[in-house]
C-alpha cells in the first residue's frame, strides 16, 4: 500500500503531456522490470512489458496510456510572453491562474496562466468564459529573446504545477491521475500475476488523449486474444451531477465499462469480469452511456477484431489539473484485473 502510493505519486509528478512521455516512461520501464520478463520500448514510444505464459495460452493486453493533457507554446509576443495550443480535451474555465511548468531545453521552468484583469473588463465580458486563446503564459521574460535564451522555443510543452496530497486516509489528490493510477495497477497487476497460463502484455501506451495513437500501434504489433483498458472515469458523486449522468462512484469498487462512445465491451469479457468480481466478492460498478473513450476503443478494431473491456477507477475532476481517487478503489482494480486474468478461457 504504501509503495503503491509512492509510485503513484512519482508518477503523477512526473510530466507526460501528449507526445512527450519519455520522463513517464523511464519511470515505468524501470517499475515495470522486477515484475516482468522482458520490458521494451516500440517505435512510437509505448512502453511493453511481456510476462510469458504457456505456449498456445491466450495472448492478454493491458493497457494505460502515459500521457496527459497539457498544452504547447505555439508563440512568444515580443513582451516575452508564450501564447499557447492546447493538448487533449481542456475546458477553457480551468486555466486561468493555474502554475505551470513549461519545459525548455534548459530544464523546466515555473510559470502562471495569465489574463486580463477583471478590474478592467467591461460587464460583458465578464459574464463571458475567456478563452485559451487569449490567455499566455507568463514566465518573467522580458522580450522574445530573454524567452529565446530561456530555452524556450515554439513546440515545448507545458505541464500543470501541482503538489501530491494525501486527503484523508484513503483519497489522493494529484496530477494527471488520469491515467497515471492506470500505470500503477499495470505494474501491481504483474507483480501479483503468477502461474497463469496467458502471456501477459502490460502497455503505457503514449498519445491517447489526442485519439488513441499508441494504442493503435501496439496493438497491432502485439495482436493479442483479448484486451482490457485501464483507465479512469468520471466520478459521479460531487454535488449537481445527477445518478443517471454517471453512476460510478468513488470508494465503491472498479467501474466495468459496458459501453462509451467509442466501444461496446464484448459480452465474453464483460462476462468474464463480472463473474471475476461475484467469485471474488469485489464490489463492482457497471458504467454505460458516457462520452468519450479508452484506449480499448481502438485495441478491438485492430487485425481482425480483439475482445476488449475497460477496467477504471471512478476519479473526481477529470481533465482538470487536479483530480481525486480512492486508494481502495485502485486496489480493488488490482484484485479484479488479477482474478480475471487468472480465469481467461483458453479459447476466448
Ligand atoms: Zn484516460
Amino acid at each position: 500500500m504504501v509503495k503503491l502510493v509512492e509510485a503513484l505519486e512519482k508518477l503523477s509528478c512526473a510530466c507526460g503531456v501528449v507526445g512527450r512521455e519519455h520522463e513517464v516512461r523511464e519511470l515505468l520501464v524501470k517499475m515495470l522490470k522486477p515484475v516482468v520478463d522482458e520490458v521494451r520500448v516500440d517505435r512510437l514510444g509505448n512502453v511493453i512489458g511481456v510476462k510469458k505464459g504457456k505456449k498456445n495460452a491466450p495472448k492478454v493486453m493491458l493497457a494505460a496510456h502515459m500521457d496527459e493533457i497539457g498544452l504547447m507554446v505555439k508563440s512568444v509576443t515580443k513582451d516575452g510572453f508564450l501564447q499557447f495550443a492546447k493538448l487533449g480535451g481542456i475546458d477553457d474555465r480551468i486555466l486561468v491562474a493555474q502554475r505551470v511548468f513549461v519545459h525548455g531545453s534548459k530544464g523546466k521552468l515555473a510559470g502562471v496562466v495569465g489574463s486580463k484583469p477583471p478590474h478592467i473588463m467591461k460587464d460583458e465580458e465578464k459574464k463571458k468564459v475567456v478563452e485559451y486563446d487569449s490567455l499566455f503564459i507568463d514566465i518573467g521574460a522580458k522580450s522574445k529573446d530573454d524567452v529565446a535564451k530561456l530555452g524556450v522555443r515554439v513546440g515545448d510543452v507545458v505541464s500543470f504545477d501541482v503538489r501530491f496530497v494525501r486527503l484523508g486516509k484513503d483519497l489522493v489528490l494529484g496530477k494527471a491521475l488520469d491515467d497515471r493510477v492506470g500505470c500503477v495497477l499495470l505494474v501491481e497487476v504483474m507483480r501479483l500475476l503468477e502461474g497463469v497460463d496467458c502471456t501477459v502484455y502490460a502497455v503505457g501506451t503514449v498519445q491517447e488523449e489526442v485519439g488513441l495513437r499508441g494504442a493503435t500501434v501496439s496493438a497491432f504489433g502485439i495482436a493479442p486474444d483479448v484486451a482490457l483498458a485501464l483507465d479512469v472515469t468520471v466520478a459521479g458523486d460531487v454535488p449537481g451531477v445527477k445518478e443517471f449522468e454517471a453512476p460510478g462512484k468513488m470508494g465503491k469498487g472498479p467501474v466495468i465499462g459496458v459501453m462509451d462512445s467509442g466501444l461496446i465491451t464484448h459480452p465474453k469479457v464483460l462476462g468474464l469480469l463480472v463473474d471475476a468480481a461475484e467469485k471474488a466478492k469485489i464490489p463492482y460498478q457497471l458504467e454505460t452511456g458516457l462520452a468519450g473513450s479508452t484506449d480499448a476503443a481502438r485495441i478491438a478494431l485492430t487485425r481482425e477484431g480483439v475482445p476488449c473491456g475497460v477496467l477504471s477507477v471512478a476519479t473526481r475532476y477529470i481533465h482538470s489539473p487536479s483530480s481525486v481517487l480512492s486508494l481502495k478503489d485502485v486496489e480493488a482494480t488490482v484484485k479484479l484485473a488479477v482474478a480475471a486474468i487468472k480465469q481467461t478461457p483458453k479459447n476466448i
